[in-house]
């Protein structure tokens, strides 16, 4: 199989050659998946500690997942929304006995469904809380992640995803993650939204203060805001709950999810909320060609069973505890915190002899694959359905390579 294709060194010039510099990927090439291993050109094995930022939480080419892919798609895969199909009314009603809530809009991409959020938030704040037309205001918290979108880098505290793509859309608020009294300030009369991650993924694992989302849901009830919650990477059993709000007790008004949705073979996302803020929008005013798809249903659907029927949570939780005993267990005086819920974990370096790219470096060549963030932090997020015996594995090679 590989003997036939060109090489990695080829592969990766070409992919430089034609391919515009928008990541910085490590020099390995993959051609194959299974469970939690990936397989390079050359056939040597690497377990994923990455799950392509948990949207492979089902593992690589889950069998269910594949024959539910295959078997949709020798039926159905396309129709747009013009036509109802068979698998986009299931699909949305299981979606909303899962989660507790009475309506569905189905996208392809995390951003488009904060798209999605953002546009049912302020139209909402229109029609159902009266704020002047064109004030709308929506609150959202620095070191964010929610996409790449022209109006969603309007609320990025990110300099790298800002700089060269003004002007921006107005109607966002950034204040202090973490800080319940800055949200305090900075509501008024004409805020409708607050727009927050669980726990900021992107900005390296970071877990909010105890407490902080209840303070949160507390404000957003006493000021008629809507908690719209983006668990695009911290849902769907991630962070050792279904949801990452069940760790405290709350639930928002507005759910955003993508990512694991999809089973880990395509690309679904959606926004799940009440009928009072999802009703808002009539025929036309919001769409996507592809969204809500039957292929990309049956494929959630599947996902959904799977997530339920082998527990996941309870696994990521398991086994992230596991996992995080064993990553603080590493002596590295480079090593200044081990943080995260489930299996969503962070280990972060302080200054020292090596930056967090040499450590992914030294992963690699040890059969593991993990990402640096921001220069300083390792992010460990395997595939849900990883063994004792793999995490085990994964924890001698690491800790070969940190206590080095
Ligand atoms: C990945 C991610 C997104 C964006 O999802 P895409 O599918 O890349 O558009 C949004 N929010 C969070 C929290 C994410 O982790």
């Amino acid at each position: 199989m590989a003997a036939h294709g060109p090489d990695a060194k080829t592969l990766m010039e070409i992919a430089d050659a034609y391919g515009s510099n928008n990541y910085r990927p490590l020099p390995v090439v993959i051609a194959r998946g299974e469970g939690v291993f990936l397989y390079d050109v050359d056939d040597r094995r690497y377990m994923d500690m990455l799950s392509a930022y948990s949207a492979v939480s089902h593992g690589h080419s889950h069998p269910r997942m594949v024959r539910a892919l295959s078997e949709q798609a020798a039926r159905l895969c396309v129709t747009s929304r013009a036509f109802h199909s068979d698998q986009i009314g299931p699909f949305m009603k299981e979606l909303c006995e899962l989660t507790g809530m009475e309506k569905v809009l189905p996208m392809n991409t995390g951003a488009e469904a904060v798209e999605t959020a953002v546009k049912a938030a302020r139209k909402w704040g229109y029609v159902k809380k009266n704020i002047p037309a064109g004030q709308a205001e929506i609150i959202a918290f620095e070191g964010n992640f929610h996409g790449r979108t022209t109006t969603i880098v309007s609320f990025s505290s990110e300099e790298l995803y800002k700089k060269y793509f003004a002007p921006f859309t107005p109607g966002f608020k950034i204040i202090p993650y973490g800080d319940a009294g800055a949200l305090r300030d900075a509501v008024t009369d004409n805020t409708c939204a607050v727009l927050v991650e669980a726990i900021q993924g992107e900005a390296g694992v970071r877990v909010p203060p105890d407490g902080f989302l209840r303070d949160v849901r507390r404000l957003c009830d006493e000021r008629n805001l809507l908690l719209m919650l983006d668990e695009i990477q911290t849902g769907l059993g991630r962070t050792g709950k279904m949801f990452c709000y069940e760790h405290d007790g709350i639930r928002p008004d507005v759910l955003i999810l993508g990512k694991a949705l999809g089973g880990g073979v395509l690309p679904i996302s959606a926004a799940v909320s009440s009928a009072e803020v999802l009703g808002v929008f009539v025929p036309g005013e919001h769409g996507s060609t592809f969204g809500g798809n039957p292929l990309a249903c049956a494929c959630a659907r599947e996902a959904l069973r799977i997530l339920v029927e082998d527990d996941l949570p309870g696994r990521a939780a398991r086994l992230g505890g596991r996992l995080r005993s064993g990553l603080e267990a590493i002596k590295n005086d480079q090593i200044i915190d081990v943080r995260g819920k489930g299996l969503l974990l962070a280990v972060e370096f302080g200054p020292g002899e090596r930056t967090a790219r040499q450590y992914c470096e030294g992963l690699m060549a040890e059969g593991i694959l993990a990402k640096e963030t921001h220069g300083t932090t390792v992010r460990f997020a395997p595939p849900l359905v990883i063994t004792e015996e793999q995490v085990d594995w994964a924890l001698e090679r690491i800790t070969k390579v940190f206590a080095s």
